[in-house]
Formats: C-alpha cells, structure tokens, sequence
C-alpha cells in the first residue's frame, strides 16, 4: 500500500486504496497463525496533501474480519474502521533547542515517518492502527450459549443432557444425606 510522493501536491487529494491482505506481513501472519481471517481486502480512504516538505495523510482504515466467538467459537464477522493520521518527510528537519544548540531528535520524537522521496509506503502504519483496532474478543450474538462444558456441544445448534445428568446426581446426594439424618 503505497501512494507515489510526486503525485501529492498542495491541493488535498482524496486517495482509496484497497489491497489484499498478503501484502500486510503482520496481518498475513495474524492470518497464518489461526487467530482470525481477513474476509475483504484491507482498506485505506484518506487524503493527502504537501504542506512546505511535509506530507500529510490522514483518513479512515477499515478491515473486515472474522474472530471465533469466544463462548462457542463459531466464525464471527467483524468490521472495524478507525482513524490513521501520519506526517512523513523526506529528511528530518533541524531542530534548535533555546541555546541555539541543534537537538538531536529521532523521527518518532518530533512525530514525523521518513519517507524515501518517492514513495510513502503506509503498510506499517496501517498494520499498527489495524491491531489496534481488532477486538481481543467478540460474541456471536448477545445471547450466546456458548459450548457445553462436559460434552463439547454446541448449544445454540443442539441441546444435550449434561446439565440434567448433573441436577440428578446432585439429588441423589440430597436422597442418601437424608438417608443419613434417619
Ligand atoms: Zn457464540
Ligand atoms: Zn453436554
């Protein structure tokens, strides 16, 4: 996901961009790894502009992905979209302290990306805001029931007797405590 420096001027351009997530390596291999799947192509909408050396992109980011449930682990669609605001220079501008010492910030300290002059390359920025915005966790559905703890089964789809089986042992306990009190 890149965006040519030459084509960025001092009017704002709106700029859509869509690409598979293999071309993501921290999200391809989120993907690998089993955590989630990505169900459409990762998306950036944004708008650039040139301002002096400086490029500024900023606009929306937006995923569609698919988490397990964490009560019955069914495949759950989820769609997240957040916000993505980054400043990119070619070289890093000279900073004075009140001295009139030069300071000797690192890009990050003044908020600022490098780019190489040609192309601004927003896959690592895009990976940040994406993880960022991934849910540790969904539900299928508010009212999910979730797995049987003793069976496995799942009880949205299917009913099972453990939980009878459990009521009955319990009143056989209560039967012979009884029993016993005689
Ligand atoms: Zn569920
Ligand atoms: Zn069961």
């Amino acid at each position: 996901m890149q965006i040519v420096a030459a084509d960025i001027g001092k009017a704002v351009k709106e700029v859509v961009l869509s690409e598979s997530v293999e071309h993501f390596p921290v999200l391809a291999q989120l993907q690998d790894s089993g955590r989630c799947r990505f169900l459409e192509p990762v998306q950036a909408t944004l708008r650039v502009v040139r301002t002096d050396a400086v490029i500024e992109v900023s606009g929306t980011v937006a995923v569609v992905l698919a988490l397990p449930c964490r009560r019955c682990l069914e495949e759950t669609r989820c769609a997240v979209c957040g916000d993505i605001h980054q400043s990119y220079v070619e070289h890093l501008p000279r900073v004075t302290g009140e001295d009139g010492e030069e300071l000797e910030l690192s890009a990050d300290e003044m908020g600022l990306v490098l780019y190489d002059g040609e192309m601004i390359d927003l896959v690592a920025e895009v990976e940040q805001q994406v993880l960022l915005l991934m849910p540790d966790t969904v539900l299928c559905s508010e009212g999910c029931r979730g797995l049987c703890p003793q069976c496995g089964a799942n009880l949205n789809h299917e009913s099972c007797t453990c939980a009878d089986k459990v009521t009955s042992l319990q009143f056989a306990a209560l039967r012979d405590f009884k029993v016993e009190k005689k």
